[in-house]
């Protein structure tokens, strides 16, 4: 299974977290992720293809996967108290998350159960 990871800069803490916190339920996936994320992401230990970064076109990319079907899950913790200049790019990737019936998590309680349900998808 193709997973997205992404997070704001005010979640990038809380995203590694729960990265290393549910490691196990990463295995055995194909993981990409924007930019920033993932170089922060592969330095903790995870094998993971980094996109672009999420302002320069890496929350595009991750549309144009799940748009073609290649991506089934995307976890993308964003920041709601904070503005993004790129916030067209983060409403575009969850429209498209809803256009294509891809799961969509946006906090870690909705990661947790997705990841855990995923073999129901
Ligand atoms: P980043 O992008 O991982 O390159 O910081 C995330 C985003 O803001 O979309």
């Amino acid at each position: 299974m193709a997973i997205a990871l992404i997070a704001h800069d005010g979640k990038k803490a809380e995203l590694l977290s729960f990265a290393l916190q549910n490691k196990i339920l990463f295995e055995q996936e194909e993981l990409f992720a924007t930019g920033t994320t993932g170089k922060l992401l592969q330095e903790a230990g995870f094998n993971i293809t980094p996109l672009l970064s999420g302002p320069l076109g890496g929350d595009a990319q991750i549309a144009a996967m799940a748009a073609e079907g290649k991506m089934q899950l995307v976890i993308f913790f964003r920041d709601p108290l904070d503005k993004h200049p790129h916030e067209p790019d983060v409403q575009m990737l969850m429209r498209i998350c809803d256009v294509h019936n891809v799961p969509l998590a946006t906090n870690p309680a909705a990661a947790l159960l997705m990841l855990r349900g995923r073999k129901h998808i």
